[in-house]
C-alpha cells in the first residue's frame, strides 16, 4: 500500500530540549489509516496532526475496543535517529488486537509507516541526554452504534511527542504500595492486551497511593491476592540473593518489551533469571533474611526503576537502603547505551530509521 503525504503549509516552533516533560507535545504530523469490512485497512496517508471528528455514539467511546502502543525513537551521539526493538511494538500490537477482536495490521507495513512518519518528523527527535521521540500507535473502534458487538470500522493512527529525560534529578529509588483492596487484572481478562480499559481500572488504587505518599501501586494477581504481578505501567524484577526474579507471564501481567530484554540480557550474560511466581509473602521472607538485594520495574518510559520503599498493609520494608543497586545500573546502562547508540548492538536490536 502506497502511503500518501499531504504536507503542512506552517509547521510549528520545536521546543527547547531542556524543557521536554512527558506527552504534553505533539508533532507536526500524524499516521492515519482505516478499516472497513469492504476494503479491510485502507488509506494509509501521513497528515497534519489535527482532531479526529466522530459521531457522539463512536462505539470506542462507550465500550472501549480500542488498543495502543508505546515505544521510543532515540537519537544517536552522531545525530542518527533509530528505534529500539520495535518488531516487538508491533507484534504486542497484533497481539492486542486479536484479543478485542480488532483487525490486525500487516507488521511489515505497520513498521514501514512508522518509520515513514519518523523519517519526515526526525527534526523533533530531541538531542539532549536521554530525550527521546515518544511513538504512540493506536487503534479505536469507529462504527457508530450503541449495541455492544465487535465494531466494523476502525481507525489506526500515530501521534509523535518529544519526551525529556525521565530521570532530571538522578536515578533515584521510588516508593511504590502494593493494594490488596484492588485488582488490575484477572485470569482470562484484558491484563496482558495494552488497553485503555487496563489503566482506567488502575486509576483509583494509584490515588489512593499517591495520597499516602507512593509513587506507584504494585499489583497482586487477582484471583488469589498473594503473587506479585507488575507496577503501574512497568513489570517488576526482585533481586533475591543472586537470582534475577521476574512474575511468569499469566495472562494478567502485560508482556513488557523492556522487561524481556532485561531476561534476554541476563541471559546472554549467563546470569541467573527466573520467570516464576513469586508471592508477597517470600518477598517479605526474603527481606528478613536479608536476601532481597534490589527490586527495579522495568519499561519503556524509565526503562529501569530502582524501588526504595515498599509498603504491603502495615508493613513497610527497605531495599538496598534505599539506593539504586548495581544491577538496576547495570541493565539500564547496557539498555540504554544500545538505544543512544553509545554501544555496539549484539543482540540485533536496533532499527535504523536515518
Ligand atoms: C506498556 C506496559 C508495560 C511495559 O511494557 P514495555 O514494552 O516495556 O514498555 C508494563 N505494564 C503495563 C501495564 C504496560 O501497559
Amino acid at each position: 500500500m502506497e502511503i500518501t503525504i499531504t504536507r503542512n503549509e506552517k509547521l510549528k516552533s520545536k521546543p527547547d530540549d531542556d524543557s521536554l516533560g512527558f506527552g504534553t507535545l505533539f508533532t507536526d504530523y500524524m499516521f492515519n489509516m482505516d478499516y472497513d469490512l469492504q476494503k479491510g485497512w485502507h488509506n494509509p496517508r501521513i497528515e497534519p496532526y489535527g482532531s479526529i471528528v466522530m459521531d457522539p455514539a463512536t462505539m470506542f467511546l462507550h465500550y472501549g475496543q480500542g488498543i495502543f502502543e508505546g515505544l521510543k525513537a532515540y537519537r544517536t551521539g552522531s545525530g542518527r535517529i533509530q528505534l529500539y526493538r520495535p518488531q516487538e511494538n508491533i507484534s504486542r500490537l497484533n497481539r492486542s488486537c486479536r484479543r478485542l477482536c480488532i483487525p490486525e495490521i500487516d507488521e511489515d507495513f505497520a513498521l514501514d509507516a512508522m518509520k515513514q512518519l519518523i523519517e519526515l518528523e526526525k527534526d523533533w527527535v530531541p538531542g539532549a541526554p536521554e530525550t527521546s521521540l515518544y511513538i504512540r500507535p493506536t487503534i479505536i473502534a469507529m462504527d457508530p452504534f450503541l449495541g455492544v458487538r465487535a465494531s466494523h470500522t476502525y481507525r489506526y493512527f500515530i501521534i509523535l511527542s518529544p519526551v525529556g529525560a525521565y530521570y532530571p534529578e538522578g536515578f533515584n529509588p521510588v516508593k511504590i504500595l502494593v493494594t490488596s483492596d484492588y485488582v488490575r487484572a484477572v485470569r482470562g481478562g484484558v491484563g496482558e492486551a495494552k488497553t485503555p480499559g487496563n489503566y482506567a481500572a488502575s486509576l483509583l488504587a494509584g490515588e489512593l497511593a499517591h495520597d499516602a505518599g507512593y509513587t506507584q501501586v504494585l499489583w497482586l494477581d487477582g484471583v488469589e491476592q498473594k503473587y506479585l504481578e507488575e507496577v503501574g505501567s512497568m513489570n517488576i524484577f526482585f533481586v533475591i540473593d543472586d537470582e534475577i526474579i521476574t512474575p511468569a507471564l499469566n495472562g494478567s501481567i502485560l508482556p513488557g518489551v523492556t522487561r524481556k530484554s532485561v531476561i534476554e540480557l541476563a541471559k546472554h550474560w549467563n546470569e541467573n533469571v527466573s520467570e516464576r511466581k513469586i508471592s508477597i509473602d517470600e518477598l517479605m521472607q526474603a527481606h528478613a533474611a536479608g536476601s532481597l538485594k534490589e527490586v527495579f520495574g522495568a519499561g519503556t518510559a524509565a526503562v529501569i526503576s530502582p524501588v526504595g520503599q515498599i509498603k504491603f498493609i502495615d508493613q513497610v520494608i527497605t531495599i538496598n537502603d534505599n539506593q539504586t543497586g548495581p544491577v538496576a545500573k547495570k541493565y539500564y546502562q547496557a539498555i540504554t547505551d544500545m538505544q543512544y547508540g553509545r554501544a555496539d548492538d549484539p543482540m540485533g536490536w536496533i532499527v535504523p530509521i536515518s
